[in-house]
């Protein structure tokens, strides 16, 4: 058994010193990562995702990233003292009757197991349950009971929908972007409302959407940010037609690893040193490449990803609004909600959902 720890931590000590030395980091640098608590996974996903400031190298984001989590600790630990939020528990024990807050909300809502069940799925605290109880004057309000269920099925609703149009459109692949929905007619207004809102407003909100978005690290606003976060993303791109708009990859220089760069050059059948060479250029920044021009050399004249199949891991993964740990990505979303609609859209819902 002991020796079995040995060999982790001997893994897990050699991970970090590979970690290291392909990042270049400093052993100042490489303790500040370390003191983070995060796992190398988590670290590598917040450096490709949190890079509000594409000019960063990636010792600058570490610190970054350090600083984000240090805030957070700092914020959370006032936010406790002043009662605004419970202790983490180390362990929490999910099950209601043994976690006195879901208890009280079973009680107080007059909720059963089920509602309990979906009301977690939704994202919702308990805090959240009981202060939607209507009060003797809101005879308009629904119970809580009947809130949670139509939350519920407008989500699975949506789920539905989405996989309805993911299977329409499987044999449709050349899309743009991160989700890069093809055009649907049917919410084309609810689309060009979206992109007019976001031309017209997303640079006056920047200020008040960067810090809405920080407070989300230390406010309870009665959901959880990833989830919210998550759950819109989807809905966005349910109704945002990415060949329509084409932004981020007329305004961004998408990084290229060492992985896209073979995948690419195989699927154009080119060298790899000719592809980097007649597209891409080393950014110290944050290596290996980006691409020499913007916008994308491999956006077609139509607005569509013209090596959409094998496009770079960043392009896939682009806007990021679904990925774990929005909180400590504060910077990066505010400034993809400038470039990006349906970025622009998920915070302005979630700022309507807490009430803002
Ligand atoms: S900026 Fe956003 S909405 Fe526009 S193409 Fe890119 S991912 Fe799609
Ligand atoms: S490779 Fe270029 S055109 Fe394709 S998704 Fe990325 S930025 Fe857009």
């Amino acid at each position: 058994m002991g020796s079995m720890k040995q060999k982790r931590r001997k893994q897990a000590l050699k991970q970090w010193t590979e970690f290291q030395g392909q990042h270049d980091l400093s052993d100042d640098d490489a303790q500040l990562a370390r003191q983070t608590g995060f796992t190398l996974k988590r670290l590598q996903t917040l450096l490709l995702t949190g890079g509000s400031d594409e000019a960063l190298s990636v010792p600058q984001r570490i610190r970054e990233i350090h600083r984000a989590w240090q805030e957070n600790v700092v914020a959370r630990k006032a936010a406790m003292d002043a009662g605004l939020i419970e202790p983490k528990k180390k362990f929490p024990n999910k099950d209601p009757k043994h976690d006195p807050q879901w208890a009280k909300a079973k009680q107080v809502c007059r909720l059963n197991m089920d509602d309990i069940r979906k009301a977690k799925e939704l994202g919702l605290s308990p805090r959240a349950l009981i202060k939607n109880v209507p009060g003797p004057s809101q005879q308009w309000k629904a119970p809580v009971k009947v809130w949670i269920q139509e939350l519920y099925e407008k989500r699975v609703h949506s789920r539905g929908a989405s996989s309805d149009q993911e299977n329409a459109e499987s044999n449709d692949s050349q899309k743009v972007g991160e989700s890069g929905q093809t055009s649907s007619s049917k919410h084309k207004a609810d689309h060009d409302s979206i992109v007019r809102d976001w031309e017209q407003n997303a640079q006056r909100n920047d200020d008040e959407n960067y810090e809405f978005l920080r407070s989300l690290k230390i406010r309870e606003y009665g959901f959880e940010p990833d989830a919210l976060a998550a759950e819109l993303h989807e809905r966005a791109f349910q109704i945002i037609d990415c060949t329509l708009c084409a932004n981020c990859c007329k305004t961004k220089r998408p990084k290229f690893d060492e992985s896209d760069v073979e995948r690419i050059s195989a699927h154009l059948n080119m060298d790899e040193s000719e592809l980097i060479d007649t597209y891409l250029k080393p950014n110290p920044n944050d290596p290996p490449y980006n691409t020499r021009q913007m916008p994308c050399p491999f956006l077609g004249e139509d607005n569509r990803c013209t090596i959409y199949d094998v496009r770079p891991t960043v392009c896939r993964e682009y806007p990021h609004t679904n990925k774990k740990d929005l909180v400590f990505r504060t910077r990066g979303v505010a400034a993809n909600s400038l470039v990006c609609p349906a970025v622009y859209w998920i915070v302005e819902q979630m700022k309507h959902q807490a009430g803002q």
